[in-house]
């Protein structure tokens, strides 16, 4: 009797992963078709001046308008498109289109795009990311990439010849979702990054877990400390805002200051008020 239901566990198993397999490779050709059909666009995000929030530049955030399934999230095809390596096509796709846009861009505004490990491990990594800023009329200063921690673990002396070599070629370099990953502390002054990104995690729980406070606040001190200028990342409140930018962030990222837009929809200046309130809480910290 136990073999039997045994067996038929077995069984569910085996049909619950075809399932999961046929569903993939479905996505897989699906993505294909949006590369060729241009389903796929960048909204972005602004990011500001924590004293006075003047938008610094923008983060290009992808979204895929499926005929079908309508707007469909990062989140729910990037980790598909990284095991079927599709990423690659996508990530240059992305990185042209926003080369392309921040050619438009006013020379003090940068545009960040984020790269995937596996599109950082590929071969072809760096001869792809400087045919695409010859081809593009953008300043490369313009230009920021964001990685993961999860890139400079594996191979430590390729990573820093890489980033090296992006920085060569004038290029800025962001380490994303600070804090998450399981780097140590060391791994910020053995790279050459010009931007750490406190995790939106630690961000919303300003406030209200007393050790968020404390480790944003050790952030901030060691990335000023190495000379990178911190950015945070899911801001939603004027009470977090108010706390990062008076403990010295030098950026803010998140709903409050903007959400991502379309393009055509971005806004060249966060709300009045919003603005207004930055500038009040720096005038009461510069007294402090
Ligand atoms: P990320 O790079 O950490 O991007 C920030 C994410 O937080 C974005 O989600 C953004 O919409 C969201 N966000 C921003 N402000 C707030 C806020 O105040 N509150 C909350 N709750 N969320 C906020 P999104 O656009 O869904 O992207 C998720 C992730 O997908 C990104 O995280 C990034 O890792 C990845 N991703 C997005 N676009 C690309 C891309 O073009 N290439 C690659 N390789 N990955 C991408
Ligand atoms: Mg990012
Ligand atoms: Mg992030
Ligand atoms: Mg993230």
């Amino acid at each position: 009797h136990a073999k039997k239901s045994g067996r038929n566990t077995f069984r569910a198993y085996r049909k619950g992963m075809d399932e999961l397999i046929e569903k993939r490779r479905a996505l897989e050709a699906d993505i294909e078709r949006g590369l060729e059909r241009g389903e796929f666009e960048l909204y972005l995000q602004p990011r500001v001046g924590a004293l006075d929030g003047a938008i610094v530049g923008y983060e290009a955030l992808v979204r895929w308008k499926h005929p079908e399934r309508g707007m469909v999230q990062p989140g729910d095809f990037i980790p598909v498109a990284e095991v079927s390596g599709k990423i690659i096509e996508l990530g240059e796709w992305v990185l042209t289109e926003a080369c392309r846009l921040a050619a438009g861009f006013p020379d003090n505004l940068h545009i960040s795009v984020n790269v995937s490990p596996v599109q950082f491990r590929h071969p072809q990594f760096l001869d792809r990311i400087e045919s695409i800023l010859s081809m593009a009329e953008v300043s490369p200063h313009q230009l920021e990439l964001e990685i993961t921690e999860s890139v400079l673990i594996d191979d430590d002396q390729r990573a820093r010849l890489i980033l090296g070599h992006l920085k060569t070629l004038g290029l800025r370099i962001a380490l994303d979702d600070f804090g998450t990953g399981y780097s140590s502390l060391s791994y910020l002054s053995r790279y050459p990054f010009d931007v750490i990104k406190i995790d939106r995690s630690f961000v919303s729980a300003l406030g209200t877990e007393e050790t968020a406070d404390a480790i944003v606040r050790t952030i901030i001190d060691l990335g000023s400390g190495l000379g990178m200028r911190v950015v945070a990342e899911g801001v939603e409140t004027v009470e977090q805002a108010g706390y990062l930018s008076a403990a010295g962030c030098d950026e803010l990222q998140g709903y409050l200051l903007g959400r991502p837009q379309p393009v055509a929809q971005v806004d060249a200046e966060i709300s009045p008020t919003v603005a207004a309130e930055l500038k009040r809480v720096a005038r009461l910290s510069a007294h402090r």
